[in-house]
């Protein structure tokens, strides 16, 4: 068993993947491989209006990246912002040598098109994943920036089980920035992988057979006990508030991990790995644009 994984004190069969350890350990080499370059990556955050929620997420990929060495900048803009104003500052940044990531924290306002500013940014600075050279980058099977929070449950998996060779696999959920790359991912690990969503005739069916179920979906406890076969691992994505304030995942967490051979926790399982993926994915961005080898800088 890896280090990073414990069994559940109370529930046997379980073992519960600590997402938090997983992410310290690659945040710590990440900071190694910064401490040994010869240049600190840069990264630049764009934030639109006050939304409570993205003010939070923005500030711990700012703090996060400060930890590791990196140069973070934040571009706090008012809620009114207009497209073309926005569409200056990414054309600034992306010519601006000395950024090598820039993030843009959605959602954005209505009045912005989403599509045309995720765009804008330059591919090799979209550390993110979001734009369409990456998108088709992936989808093509070649090099480029990777979505975080499916890279960060690749990294779960390949601690949790090792080699994915072979593995059946499900996702549940089919958006463009966890389940559709999700499943890429899974194709390129070697899985065989199928996609479950909201039109599937039988997405429990589906997971009941899978090695591997990653669960995307944003609906509380949609993955119950009947829908995991035994020693399955998986991977809970959601993140869903209830009305008594408690955070949980997609998955019915205590029966589930009575059958699962491994699952990750809500709060703590995939969460810190998106982070921790973004700032891999900022050196990765950094050393490219210097031409530099990747040198599995957090392998
Ligand atoms: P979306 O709402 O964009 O996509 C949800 C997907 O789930 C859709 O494809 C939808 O199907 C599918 N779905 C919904 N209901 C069901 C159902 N009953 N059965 C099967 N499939 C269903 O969400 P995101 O992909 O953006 O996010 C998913 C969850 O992951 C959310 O809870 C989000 O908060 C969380 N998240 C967590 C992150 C982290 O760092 N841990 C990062 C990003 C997201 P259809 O396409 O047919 O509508």
């Amino acid at each position: 068993m890896p280090a990073e994984t414990a069994r559940h004190p109370q529930i046997p069969g379980a073992r519960i993947i600590d997402g938090r350890a997983v992410a310290a350990g690659l945040r710590a080499r990440l900071a190694e491989a910064i401490a040994a370059a010869p240049f600190a990556p840069r990264l630049d955050v764009i934030l639109v209006g006050a939304d409570p929620a993205s003010a939070v997420y923005v500030k711990a990929k700012e703090k996060a990246a400060r930890e590791a060495g990196m140069v973070s900048q934040i571009h706090r803009l008012p809620a009114e912002t207009g497209q073309a104003e926005l569409l200056a500052l990414i054309a600034r940044l992306n010519a601006d040598a000395t950024v090598d990531g820039i993030l843009v924290q959605l959602p954005l306002p209505a009045q912005i098109d989403q599509v045309a500013v995720i765009e804008a940014i330059d591919p090799a600075k979209d550390v993110d994943g979001f734009t369409l050279t990456n998108v088709g980058r992936l989808a093509a099977g070649l090099p480029g920036l990777v979505p975080c929070t499916p890279r960060g449950c690749m990294v779960l998996l390949r601690e949790t089980l090792g080699d994915l060779r072979g593995k059946r696999a499900v996702v549940v959920g089919r958006s463009a920035i966890v389940g559709r790359p999700m499943a890429q991912l899974l194709v390129q690990a070697d899985c065989t992988v199928a996609i479950a969503h909201s039109r599937s005739a039988d997405p429990a069916g589906e997971c009941r057979t899978a090695d591997i179920v990653v669960a995307a979906a944003g609906r509380a406890g949609l993955v119950t006990a009947d829908w995991i076969g035994p020693g399955a691992a998986v991977i809970d994505v959601g993140i869903n508030r209830l009305a008594d304030g408690r955070l949980v995942g997609d998955v019915a967490f205590e029966k589930v991990a009575a059958i699962a051979g491994a699952i990750t926790p809500v709060p703590g399982g995939v969460g810190p790995m998106t982070i921790a993926c973004l700032l891999e994915n900022t050196l990765e961005a950094a050393r490219r644009r210097r031409g530099l080898p990747l040198a599995a800088a957090a392998e």
